[in-house]
């Protein structure tokens, strides 16, 4: 079997043109544009590009951008006080905090000051519980990305047999909690996990977010299965840096139903989420139905 590829390049576009949509639709019709407030502490050299890249696609999609660039020696009682304002602010309705924050500040403390209902990370401790108790949250970007992906190739998830190899809090946990929520049997494999081929095996759909070059081979895959690689490692080959996943795509494409490579699979779907999740933040503010498809 060879594998369909699954575009997230394409993907993540389209989902950019259904937020664009809607967002027209909201300043036609109640007057209001969502704005979404990205507070960057320091100088981070990949923080600044993601920064900027959120920053240019908001735009794009019709949407406010606030930029708060603060010195990386910022005190955590001034970080708290901006929050504090952006947490008042009836124009702001995301925030994020790009992380990581420089290691005097608690990044838990402040990650848990920002209003849940503006934390379109899904990192705010109400937003993991909203989620794990299945009512409803802010859902961390990467792990929505990639339920919509499964959603759009499956249909319906109920009954398969899912397997989530990681679990951080960022992508692994909350990943399980979603595809549980759409009645997957979930098992969440990680470091101590035994026999973990043969629990791969099993798996319709396998998730892995695990931060390891090509460690899942080909022959882990169950024939006909869905691969949704979030790995993203940088490696050197032939002489080459180049972006690898956690997946060996070349021998898993041979036996999966369908995969998504790396680079242009899950990672551009990211921050086409946390666009997704600004705009159902500024509905459900606004007492307005939220977009549908572009939430959990
Ligand atoms: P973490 O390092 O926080 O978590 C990695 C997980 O993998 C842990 O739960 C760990 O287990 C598990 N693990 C480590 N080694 C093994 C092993 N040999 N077998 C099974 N499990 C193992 O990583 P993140 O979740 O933050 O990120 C995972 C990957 O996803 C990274 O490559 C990251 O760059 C990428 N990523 C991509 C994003 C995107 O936009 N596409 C967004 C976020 C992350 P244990 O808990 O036991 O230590």
């Amino acid at each position: 079997m060879v594998a369909q590829v699954i575009d997230g390049k394409a993907f993540a576009a389209k989902v950019r043109a259904q937020v664009a949509d809607k967002v027209a639709k909201l300043k036609e019709e109640h007057g209001i544009t969502p704005g979404l407030a990205v507070v960057l502490v320091g100088e981070d050299p990949a923080s600044q590009v993601y920064v900027r890249s959120k920053g240019k696609q908001t735009v794009e999609v019709g949407m406010n951008s606030y930029e708060h660039k603060l010195d990386a020696e910022t005190s955590e009682q001034d970080l708290l006080a901006l929050i504090d304002k952006l947490n008042n602010d009836p124009a702001v309705h995301g925030i994020l905090v790009q992380l990581p924050l420089p290691k005097h500040l608690n990044e838990d403390l402040v990650i848990n000051a920002i209003n849940p209902a503006k934390d379109v990370d899904g990192f705010h401790i109400s937003n993991v519980g909203l989620l794990a108790t299945g009512q409803k949250a802010m859902v961390p970007c990467t792990p929505l990305g990639c339920l919509m992906m499964l959603r759009d190739q499956h249909g319906s998830l109920s009954g398969m047999d899912a397997v989530v190899i990681g679990r951080s809090n960022i992508v692994g946990k909350p990943m399980a909690q979603l595809l549980l929520g759409d009645s997957c049997t979930v098992t969440i494999a990680h470091s101590r996990t035994r026999n973990l081929p043969d629990v791969v095996r099993r798996a319709d759909i396998v998730v892995a977010a695990v931060g390891r070059p090509e460690m899942v081979p080909g022959d882990w895959i169950k024939e006909g299965a869905t691969v949704i690689d979030v790995g993203i490692n940088r490696i050197e080959r032939d002489g080459k840096t180049r972006l690898v996943g956690d997946v060996d795509y070349a021998s898993a494409a041979e036996r999966a139903g369908a995969i998504t490579p790396v680079p242009g699979g899950v990672g551009p779907m990211t921050i086409a989420c946390l666009l997704a999740n600004t705009l159902t933040a500024c509905c459900r503010a606004n007492g307005l139905p939220e977009p549908e498809g572009l939430t959990a």
